[in-house]
């Protein structure tokens, strides 16, 4: 069985897909498979606690965890809308490396240009009191 993750964006575990197919045979299908986790207040979560322990199962008989089956056509239809995606967003994102010196060089930039805009001021106030 070939599993693959794609990790959310977020890095929050509970929102990776996982992607499950046989491998070497002619299973006609892939496995998308996410999370069904949500997290409410406490009496909340002690009522799904108390139903939990009582036995309780969804109306469909699944747990935390839930799947989109896909076969042929519909992983062709999630490549083909991938590669439309890829086609409009083009430039790979930046690494958190380059995120970081990207901001660094924003902030040095807004630093001078206030340090322009208080030079600015100072001088016009400077002349309003000479009159
Ligand atoms: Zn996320």
């Amino acid at each position: 069985m070939k599993k693959n993750y794609i990790e959310c964006q977020c890095g929050t575990p509970e929102h990776t897909l996982r992607f499950v197919w046989e491998e070497g045979t002619d299973w006609p299908e892939m496995y998308v498979e996410v999370c069904l986790v949500q997290y409410y207040g406490f009496f909340k979560r002690l009522w799904y606690g108390l139903k939990y322990i009582f036995g309780y199962k969804s109306k469909y008989g699944y747990g935390h965890f839930d799947e989109t089956l896909l076969g042929y056509h519909q992983v062709k239809e999630l490549k083909d809308l991938c590669d439309k995606w890829l086609e409009t967003h083009t430039k790979e994102p930046a690494t958190r490396d380059e995120e970081i010196r990207f901001a660094e060089i924003q902030v040095k930039m807004c630093n001078r240009e206030l340090e322009k805009a208080t030079e600015r001021l100072l001088k016009l106030k400077e002349n309003s009191l000479r009159g």
